[in-house]
């Protein structure tokens, strides 16, 4: 499976603050950085999106991406999320007002973009990877998801406070190769990190304690302001097989 980084965390560098990684160079898991990271060539390619919840950090380039390539010959997306979510981009991007709803362009018969609800927990397959959304514990309806080829699963948590089914399912998951999670701010903004529903340092160092698997876990999601903190607080864990995504790496699990 070939992951490649488009946006992971803040910084002084394109892509900070936004998260959106692409799976196998069709798939993409949120929605943060697509259209600004990939080339046109690159983004018509792009053809499923898995978007974990709502908020503009993981779906604010869907917008362009569309509107990039909606005369492309053959385009469309299909746009995948439980209910809650779906019902979000319907409400408050695909609205009308804040950008067109796609779902009826160029007509109600072939829209170029399908908003698909999935359930949390049941399998679904594109283009031979399983999916499992799974729910997590951020400030709005989150899933993360669980991605499967014949050889190898991924497990990425997308923004969360401490939680615990996501872990349960990843321990009973076969082949687990790698596990992506957020660490967004450092342990000196726990109470911050408390009530907007994401991880610390601190935090995260008790989230692996429930990761009964061994294998390495990446990070993304540090905040702009606070990333060289985050880096240091993270390496005084003094886990191995823990680091920091690249923005821009190519990973092949
Ligand atoms: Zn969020």
């Amino acid at each position: 499976m070939k992951l490649k980084v488009l946006g992971c965390y803040g910084g002084n560098i394109p892509g900070h603050g936004m998260t959106s990684l692409l799976l196998n160079d069709t798939l993409a898991l949120d929605a943060g950085w697509v259209s600004e990271a990939l080339s046109l060539k690159e983004q018509v390619r792009v053809k499923d999106i898995l978007i974990s919840h709502s908020h503009l950090d993981h779906t604010c380039t869907l917008p362009f991406l569309i509107d990039n390539n909606f005369s492309a010959p053959g385009f469309s997306l299909r746009i995948y999320a439980i209910p809650e979510v779906v019902a979000s981009m319907r409400n408050h991007l695909f609205n009308n007002h804040t950008w067109p709803d796609f779902t009826c362009l160029p007509n109600d018969l072939t829209p170029v973009l399908k908003l698909v609800e999935i359930q949390p927990e049941e399998p679904f397959v594109i283009n031979g990877l399983t999916i499992r959304a799974v729910k997590v514990s951020h400030i709005v309806p989150t899933t993360g998801f669980i991605v499967e080829d014949k050889k190898v699963s991924l497990g990425f948590s997308s923004d969360t406070g401490p939680t615990e089914r996501f872990w349960e399912v990843v321990n009973g998951v076969k082949n687990l190769k790698v596990v992506i999670t957020e660490t967004s701010f450092p342990n000196e903004l726990q109470d911050l990190a408390n009530v907007s529903g994401h991880l610390t340092p601190a935090t995260l160092d008790m989230e692996l304690k429930k990761l009964k698997k061994d294998v390495p876990v990446y990070l993304y999601g540090g905040k702009p302001k606070h990333l060289d903190t985050i880096k240091r607080q993270v390496k005084a864990l003094k886990r191995k097989r823990l680091q920091l995504l690249v923005q821009g790496k190519t990973y092949n699990f």
